[in-house]
């Protein structure tokens, strides 16, 4: 993708750039004066030899979490990491070298029909590498699933061509660690939170939406300090969350969980570290991780219990990358089911443009939605729901997603366009089907000598209908709103990373339990979005985080009654 964005960054577009943040200056500093999270801890060190441990790969939404919750629960952990660990003041203002400094770019590969697969041939998934994972990038929007989600192979029926299925729990079981997520988080609208200031991108949405009758249009639910609160500044409306938000206003594992877990005495970080296969014993048991070092040394970590939580495709290619004689499919895959049924979100946005300037980069990247097509109706000719949100991006995203490769004279007007324009993001549920899979390359290798993982991505007719449905209801709320001009944009590539490793009641249906735990391999588990059985029409943090704390529950009383 990164040569995308570079191609169509032309001299115009970078002095517009700089013109444009230089008028937005004066919210730009984002200096706050936070400190709890940002200082440096004491380090325990944990032998290599211990197998006592509990080995987490990856420091993002899942795997940072279970370690902050094992760790207050007394267990020693150890997190590997591939990516580095940086401070809250190596975080820049700028979409282009935040992109460069956090994002996976190792090499991937993808094939299929897929919008995302054709215009991001090399990277269809948008994920990061560093420690706090895709927190460091995410915009902050925390919702919960709604219960009908939790049941979509019953609630929609069959779906011909995907393998919708229901999960193995319901809204019910999740609901008291929802509430724990919210908090940790710090979500507003729960808890006694305030909700955060309307943005002038959001009273265009809200224009719009009620003008068509929409009822539900509303701030949203963010995990962004509309206050100070557990250590973090409040939001300062800079607009630069997914470049890192320097002031610290959005949660993310890198300066909550991570350090919280290391104030413990109970874990140890090891970042700039590749994580390449689990290992196991003649009886099946996963013993420990063999990982690249920082120095570049291979390291075997030996484990009582070890969690992999590295975001739906590298979770994938470590267990298949894992086979043995003992899991000649890789581990944890009897069902044949891990990598399969990758789900990513229906996405798309619109831009309308304005007679008058909106500066809908001021505020948070995702400052406002509308809730009330987030639901099942037949009706519409489609299974799930969606939900149409406010975007807001810096210039250099917005060249780059608008028209990728764009050029001439139409696509410069548009870049003009920019501080007249006011968007709309949707995101809704798209259909697990097998053949959309994580698999490992026959012949390619990456700098570790591990297969690169290729990335099989169709759209399925559900998906499309749901797409060309929420794209002509945004452009219609813009067009209520005054807007002279509507643009229609294409996906971008999947950050919502899901199913490769689905939970399930039966061991044939999925790779893991209702508690993240292997069907096939008691002492392993899964932590990260791959665990979802299906997508749901809303954002997928929120749900990482309630179920991993859930998790960590289990697996801590699993560990005292020596079950594993
Ligand atoms: C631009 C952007 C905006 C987003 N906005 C939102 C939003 O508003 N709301 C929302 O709900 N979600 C959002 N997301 C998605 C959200 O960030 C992810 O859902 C979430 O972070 C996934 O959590 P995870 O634990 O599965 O993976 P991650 O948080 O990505 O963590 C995985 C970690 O594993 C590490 N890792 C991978 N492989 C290895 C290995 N072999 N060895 C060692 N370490 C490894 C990675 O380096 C990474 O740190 C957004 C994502 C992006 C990119
Ligand atoms: S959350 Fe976003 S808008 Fe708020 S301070 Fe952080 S970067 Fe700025």
């Amino acid at each position: 993708m990164h040569s995308e964005v570079t191609a169509c960054t032309s001299v115009l577009v970078r002095a517009q750039f700089h013109y444009l943040y230089s008028l937005a200056s004066e919210c730009m500093t984002g200096e706050g004066d936070m400190t709890t999270y940002d200082d440096d801890v004491a380090a325990v060190n944990f032998d290599h030899n211990d197998d006592s441990v509990v080995v987490i790969i990856g420091s993002g939404a899942g795997g940072g979490t279970v370690a902050h919750e094992l760790s207050e629960k007394g267990i020693s952990v150890v997190v590997i990491e591939a990516g580095p660990r940086l401070k809250l003041t190596d975080f820049v203002n700028d979409e282009y070298d935040a992109y460069d400094m956090f994002t996976w770019t190792d090499k991937r590969t993808s094939t299929g029909n897929g919008e995302i697969a054709r215009k991001w041939a090399d990277s269809p998934s948008w994920v990061c590498k560093l420690v706090g994972g895709s927190t460091v990038h995410w915009a902050g929007l925390a919702l919960r699933w709604n219960d009908e989600e939790f049941r979509a192979r019953s609630t929609y029926g069959e779906v011909p061509g995907t393998s919708v299925t229901n999960w193995p729990l319901n809204l019910s079981d999740l609901e008291p660690y929802y509430a724990k997520a919210e908090d940790k988080m710090g979500v507003t609208g729960t808890n006694g939170i305030p909700h955060l200031p309307e943005t002038n991108n959001f009273k265009i949405l809200n224009l719009g939406a009620r003008r068509l009758g929409y009822e539900k249009v509303n701030t949203s639910y963010m995990a962004i300090n509309s206050e100070p609160r557990d250590g973090r500044n409040a939001c300062d409306q800079i607009g630069f969350c997914m470049a890192g938000c320097r002031s610290g206003a959005k949660w993310s594992t890198l300066y909550s969980e991570i350090p919280k877990a290391e104030a413990t005495g109970n874990m140890e970080l090891r970042a700039n570290s590749m994580a390449l296969r689990v290992e196991h014993d003649p009886s099946g048991k996963v013993t420990g991780v063999v990982y690249v070092d920082e120095d570049g040394n291979q390291q075997l970590q030996k484990a009582r219990v070890v969690v992999v939580a590295c975001n739906a495709i590298e979770s994938s290619r470590i267990l298949l990358n894992s086979a043995s004689n003992v899991y000649p499919d890789g581990l944890s895959n009897s069902s044949g089911m891990v990598g399969k049924n990758w789900t990513r979100h229906m996405t798309g946005y619109a831009y309308g443009i304005f007679d008058k300037p909106v500066n809908y980069h001021r505020g948070t990247n995702a400052s406002g939605l509308v809730q009330d097509e987030w639901h099942h109706d037949d009706d519409r000719g489609f299974a799930g729901g969606y939900l149409m949100g406010t975007i807001s991006l810096g210039l250099p995203y917005y060249a780059a997603f608008l028209r990728p490769g764009g050029w001439g004279r139409e696509f410069s007007q548009d870049v003009e366009a920019y501080n007249f324009v006011s968007g709309i993001f949707i995101n809704g549920e798209d259909m697990p089907i097998e053949s959309n899979a994580i698999t490992l390359h026959d012949t390619e290798r990456d700098q570790f000598g591990m297969p690169v993982p290729n990335i099989n991505v169709d759209d399925h007719p559900n998906d499309v209908a749901m797409r060309n449905h929420s794209l002509k209801r945004s452009s219609e709320i813009l067009l209520a709103a005054g807007a002279k001009r509507v643009l229609e944009c294409p996906p971008m590539p999947g950050s919502h990373n899901m199913g490769t490793c689905r939970m399930s009641d039966s061991e044939s249906d999925g790779v893991v339990n209702k508690w993240g735990q292997s069907h096939d391999i008691p002492n392993l588990f899964i932590a990260d979005g791959s665990i979802f059985s299906t997508a749901g029409g809303c954002n997928p943090t929120l749900t990482i985080v309630t179920l991993a704390i859930r998790e960590a529950e289990y697996i801590a009383e699993q560990m005292r009654t020596s079950t594993i």
